[in-house]
């Protein structure tokens, strides 16, 4: 039994009345629990959607995803959104921090609204932010933003770590240390972290490449000896 199971997945957007458009085409892939995943694949090509599926950010139009055994395409709304809550810790390109609160403010936040979840001050201190928990977002550096971003996704203690193009704001030694960060989530704390990304110079670094074009999966590529991030 896999952690992650994508089934004969499509997804189609509407467009208007007559239109569609086959943005996720008939996808197979399987995840492990702990592994270090890359989604790769040129812009378009459907690796937001992808993640958007997993994260329960939207929905499937045809197939089957198990997550830890259970199919959540057939969660209703209310059980979906305690899915996205809950399971899952999102990072995103841009950080989606809250202004007006600090950086401890914004990841306190999240542990108030789902609950339980890890000490936020060890979690911050964990993502090396210790000294800056006081600061706003303006008074922050993006690869500073980031780690809270990455502070408040752990903070929940999800299983599942889902990134879209996590450095993609950010200079390549910033990046470096993002990436070695997302490494050691899932090396050191065993979580499965999924990085959708077009850079394929993170592909050393995966314990599994899953490369995407038009839709579908053109190749699943395992590392015995993935390398680290640096
Ligand atoms: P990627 O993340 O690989 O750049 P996306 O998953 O964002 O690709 O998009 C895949 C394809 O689906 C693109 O061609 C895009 O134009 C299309 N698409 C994405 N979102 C929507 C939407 N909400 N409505 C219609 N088409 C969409
Ligand atoms: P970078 O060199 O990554 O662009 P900055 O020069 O923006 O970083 O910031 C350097 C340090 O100063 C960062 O650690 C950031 O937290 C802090 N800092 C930046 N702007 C402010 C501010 N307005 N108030 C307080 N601290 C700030």
């Amino acid at each position: 039994n896999h952690f992650i199971e994508f089934r004969d997945v499509n997804k189609e957007y509407r467009l208007g009345k007559n239109n569609s458009f086959l943005a996720v085409d008939q996808i197979n892939f399987s995840i492990e629990m702990g592994e270090f995943v890359v989604i790769l694949g040129p812009s378009g090509a459907g690796k937001s959607t992808v993640l958007n599926l997993l994260g329960g950010m939207d929905r499937v139009t045809k197939g089957t995803i198990l997550i830890d055994g259970k199919d959540i395409t057939q969660y209703n709304d209310k059980e979906l959104t305690n899915y996205r809550a809950r399971d899952v810790g999102f990072i995103f390109q841009f950080y989606n921090l809250i202004p007006s609160l600090t950086a401890r403010e914004n990841v306190a936040l999240v542990k108030e609204v789902v609950g339980g979840g890890l000490d936020v001050d060890e979690v911050l201190e964990s993502v090396g932010l210790k000294e800056h928990r006081y600061q706003f977002p303006t008074q922050l550096s993006g690869g500073e933003q980031q780690r809270v971003s990455i502070a408040r996704a752990i903070c929940k203690d999800p299983k599942l770590l889902l990134c879209d193009e996590p450095t993609g704001a950010l200079d390549s030694d910033t990046g470096v240390i993002i990436l070695s960060l997302l490494q050691d989530m899932s090396k050191i704390g065993g979580r499965t972290v999924i990085i959708v990304s077009h850079n394929a110079a993170l592909a050393e670094a995966a314990d599994k490449v899953i490369r995407i074009k038009n839709g579908k999966v053109r190749e699943v590529i395992i590392n015995e000896n993935p390398k680290p991030v640096k």
